[in-house]
């Protein structure tokens, strides 16, 4: 069971036209880009692609890259929702869910909500609530970590979404403040329950129905590929920190003109 309630994720999709042509174009789309990074890995006789001497030349590759994969995941959702047999209930505004401690962020992904962060007048106070966010998840998991457990990460993730910090991001309106820009693992929380479940009192009880929509196994592989590409630069996966580790190379991206 995950955080978000007793749903068990679909892994396998029935293969409608709609799914077979999104999860084509994405294919197509994924290796292209992780055939260019192998490709330039290799004139640059380097293991990987990307590091912090490329990093700022690499600046407008990247952010046409993590456009078209995000376009493309909001294309497979498109195609694997009607197989969903309850639907949805999620709607504009609602923002119950981001109160988790985002993780599993791509490297690229950081690189492109970063950069149209750093144009926002509130960059610096978004950057200190990302820095409150993560010592209070560490601190809660340094805890989960000593009481032991069988699964310290996840009952950590659980513990910070009680406490209901909200996501620096999200607006007064609980809409997302940077909704052209979040990452995918924004876009694959859903739920088949009313929104008044997903809140702590309901989590992991069936009257919260949220579930995950996960992409094929192979298209994954794709994404860990292209993403290895960016291990010079350590980015953590989590979102909060990411953004803090993405702040300290700011002169990538003056140097870049960006
Ligand atoms: S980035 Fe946006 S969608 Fe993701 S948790 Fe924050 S407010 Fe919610």
């Amino acid at each position: 069971m995950g955080i978000f309630g007793p749903v068990e994720p679909m892994s396998d999709y029935f293969p409608t036209k709609a799914f077979v042509r999104a999860t084509t174009l994405m294919r197509s789309f994924l290796i292209a880009e992780r055939d260019r990074l192998d490709a330039l890995a290799l004139a640059r006789n380097r293991e990987k692609a990307i590091d912090n001497e490329n990093l700022a030349s690499e600046m407008p590759s990247i952010f046409s890259f993590c456009e078209g994969y995000q376009k493309h995941f909001m294309g497979y959702l498109t195609a694997v929702m009607p197989q969903h047999p309850h639907g949805v209930r999620c709607g504009p505004g609602c923002g119950n869910c981001c109160k988790h401690f985002p993780m599993s962020v791509e490297p690229f992904e950081l690189i492109f909500l970063y950069a149209f962060l750093r144009t926002s007048d509130s960059l610096l106070d978004s950057l200190e609530k990302c820095l409150s966010r993560t010592h209070r998840f560490y601190a809660i998991r340094e805890k989960a970590e000593v009481e032991g457990g069988e699964d310290p990460e996840e009952n950590a993730l659980h513990a910070y979404f009680n406490e209901g910090h909200p996501c620096p991001f999200i607006l007064s309106s609980g809409s997302c403040g940077v909704y052209e820009h979040r990452p995918v693992t924004c876009r694959m929380y859903f739920s088949e329950t009313s929104p008044e479940f997903c809140v702590s009192e309901y989590l992991q009880t069936e009257r919260n129905r949220s579930f995950i929509v996960y992409l094929p196994d192979d298209i994954e592989e794709l994404i860990a590929d292209i993403s290895t590409h960016y291990e010079f630069l350590a980015l953590p996966e989590s979102l909060y920190d990411g953004l803090l580790a993405m702040n300290v190379m700011e002169s990538a991206f003056t140097q870049g003109h960006l």
